[in-house]
């Protein structure tokens, strides 16, 4: 078994890439081609901050037969700064603090290599992003 034929892959799966419409300005993730808001073609490569908010979110405490050991995890639908929406697997965060509005940003940690596709669909995740002052 092999690491290299995925590589490329992976590594464009850990940044958040869409596209830009180069009539509107609007920013689209995940990449569709066409842009959603004037229908114009848009196929420029835009990479997000991966800074947002949480819009919604579910705390899973039942997940599907393999999951048990990650269980209880969080699934956010967060609200990119540039305006899309994506939804993640949020990390580092107990679900009991888990808040609509508050600040997350994406991290591309390794993710277990064991794991089944299945929670790491989208192969980023969001973890709380705490602005510091001190
Ligand atoms: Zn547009």
């Amino acid at each position: 078994m092999g690491i290299a034929p995925n590589w490329r892959l992976r590594k464009q799966r850990y940044a958040l890439i869409g596209e830009v419409c180069e009539t509107c300005g609007n920013k689209i993730f995940p990449p569709r081609d066409v842009c959603p808001h004037c229908v114009e073609a848009a196929q420029t490569a835009f990479q997000f901050s991966g800074r947002g908010e949480v819009y919604s979110y579910a705390t899973i405490y039942n997940p599907p037969a393999g999951f048990e050991e990650y269980a209880p995890y969080t699934v956010a639908i967060v609200k990119l700064e540039e305006g899309p929406m994506v939804t993640a697997q949020l990390t580092d965060v107990d679900p009991e603090e888990v808040a609509i509005g508050q600040p997350v940003e994406m991290v591309t940690r390794k993710i277990r290599e064991d794991g089944p596709e299945g929670l790491i669909t989208y192969g980023y995740k969001f973890r709380p992003a705490f602005v510091s002052h001190s």
